[in-house]
């Protein structure tokens, strides 16, 4: 889009003659550092071309495609001529528009342009203009698409009545994304208004996010009142971007060819909302020219339309668009034509001889096809399909050599690789015969069937089996089916249909509340690729049936969730860091894993031998012998290490000298409570309450809250429960608690600052924490089955609860929330409620780390989340593909956050714990007692790792490496010097 800053316009230009206005122009695009000294030249030899007058007082020009390699960044600028200047082709020029562009960038400009044009009285105005904000203001009008396209069309619906047609329209709106379920809920609640000659319309502004017009006709005829009826057409209003859509249905019911549309197809119904009526001649050309339609090719159209005589209008042919005037230059440059993309020529026939219709469409293609005086090559769909991709240079793996990565997940592996790359598909959007295309679709989807039950066959049970059969139900659903056959009967090839089809089902999964359901999309994708192979001959990468190294671009949680444990030994991806939600998943699964490794890993070769270090986030490609056989003797002392951790896991957690200090599970869920204990977690030490408000479809009220908290409690059986209030907003959207869309969701409303905007929200999340950790009574003080019995010096009658305040930036928030939390200890009595109860916040912030000392006398306790702090202290988004490899919780500058917070603690006398990934860090564990950390909380699965961990080292040593790597200057040097001590 064309946004000019007043920077870009110079206001007040004079010159004698056009071509001084040009070198004026040439100059200013030079001085602003987009063109280099050549491009003046280009500007001249293409004005020599032919004028680049565009209309209403405005030129715009603009170098040849040979002066482009002048061109260093694509800009504009814009010189303002008050006076005016004559034009060598007679018109009165006021602002040049002047143009870089290093490819087809400046047919976007154009485009806008063209739309300013048709105001009237532009050009006085930009003549007269006497500011910069004007000039830009009076040019970049925003140009709001309005969407008609076959995707908001519902043709052959079967419907009952006018109403229920309405409501398909808007619900084929609310698919293609033009409306949310607000205008939905207003259409229902409207009656369709008659139009006349059987068409209806129901329009709405509520909710609408963008301009559309959908239409929805009956599978069997209906009528209304006394008339027939065609169809319901249902407007989706904003401002006035609109009207052209008006517009369309005015012209159709002038045109009186409404009954064309009663049974129609897609092609006939866009036609005559296009303006082409039942008797129009059609024809249809591809645009050749490597830059579109831009205004010298435009130009040579509008001649060449104009002496055929008779009325031409021409269109875009796939798309909404509305037909123009082809003797229109604006109109046609309006169309915004790229190479490639089909024109449609139509000629109103009904007083014309078919053959002079004819004449001129063959007149007006043959230009095109000749290229519009341009030098033009053939299209070929298959090779342009996709624009070639950049060309990296990617350095060669060196075999035998550790390689640097960011560590993961915990554990060594040793096995050969499997690289999982994507296919790309390559098909074309539109097919000539749908019965064809259906044909082919069904025999794909029947392959596909038998390739999952062979796989299903081969699995034999377990995790595999269950996800492959439910690819099988998904390739089986009916619905599915008839959304691609629809697309099919619309004119789109079955790949187009059947892509489609899967990628709108998936993103209406994607919505779903249930974080469960919604995590079904990958599954959606999966199965819709498979049939995708298989349409374009494609064959999918098939894993290995033996142990293997998966080593892929990037994992989404669901793809690691859905990992053959038994057969994944590791996993090393090109992107990805180590709090990314996939890393946390890996080790949740206890599956080594090195992230961030770069794209060279996926040159590797399948079966390239690999041995994987996720603690030190290192892997060697095709390693040595001697190499190997150390390496494997390493894994061997690892699973004696982990049997050996296993069988202490229920041993106190404290140094080699018996430095206390606790060890807890980080839970999302409250029913894996008992298996932490069953782990050997001394408590929870991180609830994220937020995935239990995730997993309902609506905002849980305070008894099922209850329920949910008491599943823990009772699980733990004494133990403390770490629960974190409500820690939604920013990425971790919750759907039925929307919040405005923000540029910066890390730094807008999420954690606290959310939760503070609705303090009845959080009172009841607090109440509920209360109520659910009373203490219990004595018929409920039987172990639960299953759980172990309670460990010495448990006092089963207490349920210790301890609450923190996610994303606190400061006392002020602090407070806040503490005066809920007071008021409601006063008012539940105290037996129906927590009587050994803390209120902390947890330091993720720098600001609340550097506050410290003024919020410990406050809190009862601080939990530090390395992983948000790490984030917010480097300034790296911890989901960032390439960069939150950076993100590492052991920067000094993290090491000293954390210091403040314990010595700010300890000398209030409270506890300080660490619940972000770097508490399971190896390297970090020494360091982290070091530093006076009372408490780390951990995934479950790491507990009786972390256990053995400390029974490593004492104390003493631990606050040697603390010392070391506070002095340190970066996160490498930190990991250097502990490596070596
Ligand atoms: C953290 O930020 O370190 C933390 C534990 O919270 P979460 O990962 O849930 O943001
Ligand atoms: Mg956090």
């Amino acid at each position: 889009m064309l946004t000019l800053t007043p920077d870009d316009i110079l206001l007040d230009c004079h010159a004698d003659d056009w071509q001084a206005a040009l070198d004026h122009a040439a100059e200013a695009l030079l001085q602003a550092g987009l063109t280099a000294d050549g491009y003046r030249e280009g500007l001249h030899a293409r004005e020599a071309q032919s004028s680049t007058f565009l209309g209403n007082a405005i030129a715009i020009p603009h170098g040849t495609p040979e002066s482009r390699e002048h061109v260093r960044a694509t800009g504009v600028r814009v010189l303002q001529f008050p006076q005016g200047i004559d034009w060598h082709d007679g018109n009165r020029v006021h602002v040049l528009v002047t143009i870089a562009a290093q490819s087809d960038e400046h047919l976007e400009i154009l485009r806008q342009l063209t739309h300013v044009l048709d105001r009237e009285g532009i050009s006085e105005r930009l003549a007269a203009a006497d500011s910069r904000g004007e000039i830009a203001g009076l040019l970049s009008k925003t140009v709001v698409e309005p969407r008609l396209d076959a995707d908001t069309l519902c043709l052959g619906f079967p419907a009952r009545d006018s109403q229920e047609l309405a409501l398909a329209a808007a619900a084929r709106l609310r698919q293609a994304g033009c409306v949310e379920n607000a205008f939905v809920a207003t259409v229902a609640d409207q009656a369709p208004r008659a139009l006349g000659q059987g068409l209806w319309l129901v329009a709405s502004d509520l909710g609408v996010t963008q301009p559309a017009l959908a239409l929805a006709t009956p599978a069997h005829p209906l009528n209304i009142g006394d008339a027939g009826l065609v169809g319901v057409f249902c407007l989706a209003a904003q401002g006035d971007a609109h009207h052209g859509l008006l517009e369309r249905l005015v012209t159709l019911l002038e045109s009186g060819s409404a009954g064309d549309l009663a049974g129609a197809d897609a092609a006939t119904v866009l036609a005559r909302l296009a303006g082409e009526t039942a008797s129009a001649i059609t024809a249809t050309v591809r645009v050749l020219n490597a830059h579109g339609l831009h205004a010298r090719p435009a130009k040579q159209l509008v001649q060449v339309a104009r002496a055929q005589g008779v009325s031409i209008r021409v269109r875009l042919a796939e798309g909404s668009g509305q037909a123009v005037s082809a003797t229109s230059l604006t109109k046609v440059i309006g169309l915004g034509a790229r190479r490639g993309q089909p024109l449609l020529f139509s000629i109103d026939g009904s007083d014309l001889p078919a053959d002079a219709a004819e004449r001129a469409l063959a007149a007006v293609c043959r230009a095109v096809t000749e290229g519009l005086g341009e030098a033009v090559a053939p299209f070929d769909e298959g090779r342009e399909h996709h624009l070639p991709e950049p060309e990296v240079i990617i350095e060669p793996l060196v075999e035998n050599e550790p390689q640097t990565a960011v560590a993961a997940s915990p554990g060594l592996a040793i096995a050969p690789a499997f690289v999982l790359r994507l296919p790309r598909f390559e098909y074309p959007e539109r097919a000539g015969d749908p019965a064809t295309e259906n044909r082919r679709l069904d025999a794909a989807l029947l392959e596909g069937e038998d390739q999952l039950e062979a796989l299903v066959r081969q699995a034999r049970g377990g995790e595999v089996a269950q996800i492959l059969s439910m690819h099988e139900e998904m390739l089986k659903d009916s619905e599915l089916h008839q959304a691609a056959r629809e697309g099919i009967a619309e004119g789109a090839s079955a790949e187009a249909a059947w892509w489609h089809a899967i990628e709108t089902a998936a993103r209406a999964q994607e919505m779903l509340a249930d974080r469960l359901l919604a995590e079904r999309a990958a599954d959606l994708r999966d199965v819709g690729r498979r049939v995708l192979g298989i349409l374009c001959n494609v064959a999918l990468p098939k894993p290995p049936d033996s142990p293997y190294i998966l080593v892929a671009d990037d994992l989404g949680p669901s793809d690691v969730a859905r990992l053959d444990t038994a057969r994944v030994r590791g996993l090393l991806t090109a992107r990805g860091g180590a709090t990314a939600h996939s890393a946390i998943l890996a080790r949740a699964l206890g599956i080594p894993a090195a992230v961030g490794a770069g794209e060279r890993v996926l040159t590797l070769s399948n079966d390239t031998l690999l041995i994987l270090d996720g603690d030190r986030g290192r892997y060697t490609v095709a390693p040595s012998e001697e190499r190997l056989a150390s390496a494997e003797q390493r894994l061997a002392d690892q699973r004696r290490r982990e049997a050996e951790a296993w069988e202490a896991r229920h041993q106190p957690a404290a140094t080699r000298d018996g430095h206390r200090v606790e060890v807890a599970a980080n839970l999302g869920n409250t029913a894996h409570a008992q298996d932490a204990v069953e782990r050997g977690a001394e408590g929870v030490g991180l609830l994220r309450t937020e995935f239990i408000f995730m997993a309902h479809a609506a905002m849980p009220d305070l008894m099922t809250q209850v329920e949910e908290y008491r599943e823990a409690t009772e699980a733990l059986d004494g133990r403390p429960l770490v629960a974190r209030t409500l820690d939604v907003g920013g990425d971790k959207p919750l759907p039925y608690w929307p919040v405005p869309r923000e540029d910066n969701p890390f730094l807008g409303l999420r954690g606290i600052r959310l939760a503070l905007t609705r303090p009845e929200v959080l009172e009841t999340q607090l109440r509920a924490l209360l109520m659910a950790a009373a203490p219990a009574a004595e018929s409920e003080q039987a172990p639960a089955a299953g759980v172990k019995a309670p460990a010495a010096g448990v006092d089963k009658k207490s349920r210790p609860l301890r609450i923190m305040l996610p994303m606190v930036k400061d006392l002020g928030e602090f407070r806040q929330a503490r005066a809920i939390y007071d008021r409601l200890l006063e008012e539940i009595p105290e037996t129906e409620r927590a009587t050994d109860v803390q209120l902390g916040v947890m330091i993720e912030i720098p600001s609340a780390a550097l506050l410290a000392p003024t919020l410990a006398p406050e809190v009862d306790f601080f939990s530090v989340g390395t992983n948000d702090l790490t984030q917010y202290a480097l300034a790296i988004d911890r989901g960032h593909p390439e960069l939150s490899a950076q993100s590492d919780g052991l920067h000094p500058a993290v090491l000293r956050l954390i210091q403040l917070t314990v010595q700010a603690a300890h000398a209030q006398g409270k506890w300080v714990g660490v619940c972000g990934e770097l508490a399971s860090d190896a390297t970090a564990v020494p360091v982290l007692v070091g530093l006076g950390v009372d408490e780390l909380s951990v995934s479950a699965r790491q507990v009786p790792l972390v256990k053995a961990r400390l029974r490593e080292f004492d104390l003493e040593e631990a606050r040697a490496q603390a010392t070391l790597a506070l002095a340190q200057p970066t996160a490498e040097a930190v990991r250097d010097a502990l490596e070596v001590r």
